[in-house]
């Protein structure tokens, strides 16, 4: 049916492409791109042989003119950015200058501040809808999965909603005292920000980690959550009718948490570079380069996560609380793709969004947050390509 290029071969695209090739009706062909090349071919020798057709590329996706070099010549129907978010914003100026639909897994942020929000990407709205194609953004599990559950509860189970708590819990154990589960800068950055969440309409910021709620998981058990900042509340709030509060809470356990408070207190998690033996470096990229990288995470964790929302809201002028979530299970993903739980359960729906587009299924010219679209052929495909949801009508609450 189409042709996807893949920027990025790390753990996220890694998962992405085995998918792909399990849904090659839709994936005839993909090109696999990145900046170290032998990464991509790794990849395509793991997987040649199968229906899709795989080639291999070397991008630098920080320069447009490159990417529209590779973009001419492979001539894909969809491009998936699963790179890194500070090349959000060149690679969809590559798929404007060739007119080719964009998806991607996370918001952009420039490097040098921890700062992300929609803004940017927002402002490509009407030169993508000109040009008559679709940015898709946010296609992973959250942002992603989250919008789409919420997508579909508005559709099928209320007239309002009115408070969501999205959940995200990882109960996985890989036997490090310290690692982070994708990409060590992106992760740290995120987890070491300010908390905020939106209530009537307005950001209410915290101390990072200041919030701290137990919530007792289906299938897991009790774990300590902390509030943190998440880009799918500002594009949620938005687009759910009638929300009054939207809150993203994550679990983490003490000796993260410890570990994290250390590295803080001797200035490991900075990006403001530095000067060591007569080079600039920054910190918090030292510190990645020293961690466990997160694809080699696969064979060791054990465990399982379960993310997803609870919504509160009014049904048939009845207050109604729902929940809807999915449990991944660490093994098990590394037995079926060779990678672990939190590159699997965003690499799905990375590979469902794109084929959501290739299909036809979605189609929408301008950039568009997941939950703007119909949740139902997303949801069949979660059922499909292992990513299975749950629901229940009593859920424990978050206070
Ligand atoms: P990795 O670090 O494992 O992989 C990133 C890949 O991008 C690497 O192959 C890297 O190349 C490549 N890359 C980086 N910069 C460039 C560049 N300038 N040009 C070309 N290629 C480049 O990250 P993950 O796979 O863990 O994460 C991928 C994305 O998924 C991130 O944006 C992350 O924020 C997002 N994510 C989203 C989640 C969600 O639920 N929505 C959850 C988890 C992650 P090289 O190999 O040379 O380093």
């Amino acid at each position: 049916m189409g042709k996807a290029l893949i920027i990025g071969a790390g753990g996220v695209a890694s998962v992405c492409i085995h998918k792909c090739c399990q849904n090659s009706d839709v994936f005839e062909e993909i090109c696999i791109a990145s900046r170290t090349k032998s990464k991509c071919d790794a990849l395509k020798a793991k997987l040649d042989g199968g229906k899709t057709k795989i080639s291999t590329a070397q991008v630098n996706a920080d320069n447009v003119e490159e990417l529209i070099a590779l973009i001419n010549s492979f001539k894909p129907d969809v491009v998936i950015n699963l790179a890194l978010p500070y090349q959000d914003l060149t690679i969809m100026d590559a798929c404007l200058a060739t007119k080719v639909n964009y998806v991607d897994t996370a918001n952009y942020e420039p490097l040098d501040t921890a700062k992300f929000e929609y803004s940017w990407q927002w402002a490509y709205r009407e030169r993508f809808e000109k040009a008559g194609i679709t940015a898709l953004l946010g296609s992973g599990f959250d942002p992603g999965v989250t919008g789409v559950f919420s997508a579909y509860a508005m559709k099928h189970q209320f007239d309002e909603i009115n408070y969501i708590d999205i959940l995200d819990c990882n109960a996985g154990d890989h036997g490090y005292p310290f690692a982070t589960n994708f990409n060590p800068e992106i992760n740290i950055r995120e987890v070491s920000a300010k908390g905020s969440y939106i209530e009537d309409g307005k950001w209410v910021e915290t101390e990072p980690m200041e919030i701290k709620r137990v919530y007792n998981f289906p299938e897991i058990g009790e774990k300590d959550m902390y509030l943190l900042h998440h880009e799918e509340l500002e594009s949620l709030a938005l687009n759910i009718k009638g929300i009054k509060r939207i809150r993203f809470f994550m679990t983490f356990g003490q000796s993260y948490l410890t570990h994290l408070k250390c590295l803080e207190n001797v200035g490991m998690t900075s990006i403001e570079p530095i000067d060591f033996e007569g080079h600039k470096i920054v910190p918090l990229q030292f510190l990645k380069a020293v961690l466990p990288d997160p694809a080699s995470l696969g064979p060791r964790t054990v465990g399982k996560t379960n993310i997803g929302c609870i919504f509160i809201g009014k049904k048939d002028g009845k207050e109604k609380t729902y929940y809807l979530y999915n449990v991944c299970d660490h093994q098990e993903c590394y037995k079926e793709v060779g990678s672990q739980a939190i590159s699997y359960t965003t690499g799905v729906p990375a590979m469902i969004g794109a084929a959501m587009l290739l299909t036809g299924k979605w189609n929408k010219p301008g950039v568009h947050n997941i939950e703007e679209f119909d949740p139902d052929p997303f949801m069949d495909a979660l059922n499909t390509f292992g990513l299975p949801w749950k629901e229940s009508f009593n859920p424990d609450l978050v206070e």
